[in-house]
């Protein structure tokens, strides 16, 4: 079945035509969602780069972020029907995902998902997005991911994703002062610049970069500077309160994390107004612990055993 195009400028394609839907993913192929450049034959020459974010399709972060890049390349937008930021990197598997095609402010097209931040990257790859993806970038957030922040992050998760996929990936954060608005236009232009090095210059294996612009640039444009991850300060509390039936539920209050302000780390920069860029891999290991850890008697000795 290959369905008739849809209000949406995108250029459907029927990839298994023909073939019976045996799984989930053959019904999202027989959606008949994938994305082209529109423009027919693909240009090898124009980077084909994939937009996602955690705050949901239509938040004003990932429009600014699309803008941008668009003066790169192709840009294809597969971001989340609603808000999942804080999601982490997630793999649904417990439920259907449903894919539909939405329009930007701009009107422009872009794909949108019940799943998560990584499942979109996920689904891109897979094949609802043509490939070669390029490059994958997440963002851009509102609110910056700091320290463990990218732990719990769907912004970064997007990026992990990618990575993951053997794509180059950017995480990029905006700083947001509470009860103020967001102003992403000095992001977006950092998200750009960072890009373009990207496509020229490549990014080792299994890494991508966490980007953040602080709320207060202590200049224009702003210093950007390469850190290491910071530490986090949470000042989470536990809320417990009573539903109607009088059984009780818990909620996490409390202030936005602070950090530990100290030279070289991402925290520090934004600290001092500067936009950091953190390069991350996706190898956890403690190899300086390595050496230490094969010292403990992990193996019970022979007459320990029984
Ligand atoms: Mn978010």
């Amino acid at each position: 079945m290959c369905p008739s195009k849809g209000s949406v400028a995108l250029e459907p394609r029927c990839k298994l035509e023909g073939k019976a839907p045996l799984s989930m993913l053959y019904l999202l192929f027989e959606a008949n969602l994938t994305v082209t450049s529109g423009r027919g034959e693909r240009d090898n020459t124009v980077p084909r780069i994939l937009v996602t974010n955690d705050d949901g399709v239509h938040a004003p972060g990932l429009l600014a972020l699309k803008q941008a890049l668009a003066r790169l390349g192709e840009v294809v937008v597969f971001a989340p029907d609603r808000n999942w930021s804080a999601a982490g990197h997630t793999k649904t598997m417990h439920k259907p995902l449903r894919v539909e095609e939405t329009v930007l402010e701009d009107g422009s097209p872009a794909l949108t998902t019940n799943g998560a931040p990584s499942d979109c990257v996920a689904l891109a790859v897979l094949g609802l997005v043509d490939s070669p993806i390029d490059l994958v970038v997440a963002g851009i957030n509102t609110g910056a991911n700091l320290g463990y922040d990218i732990t719990y992050s769907g912004t970064v998760a997007g990026a992990m994703e990618g990575v993951i996929n053997g794509i180059p990936a950017i995480a990029v954060s905006q700083e947001v002062v509470v009860g103020e608005n967001a102003d992403f236009s000095i992001a977006a232009d950092v998200a750009r610049r960072v890009a373009e090095l990207v496509l020229q210059y490549g990014l080792p294996q299994d890494t991508f970069l966490n980007v953040n612009c602080p709320a207060r640039p202590a200049r224009i444009p702003p210093e950007v500077v390469v850190t290491r991850l910071g530490r986090r300060v949470y000042r989470d509390v536990l809320i417990r309160r009573e539903d109607p039936r009088g059984k009780p539920y818990y909620w996490f209050g409390g202030d936005p994390p602070t950090g530990i302000v100290e030279p070289g780390t991402d925290i520090g920069a934004l600290a001092r107004g500067q936009v950091s860029v953190t390069p991350i891999t996706m190898d956890m290991t403690h190899y300086r612990f390595l050496a230490d850890l094969r010292t403990w008697p992990l193996n019970p000795r022979v007459d320990e055993e029984g």
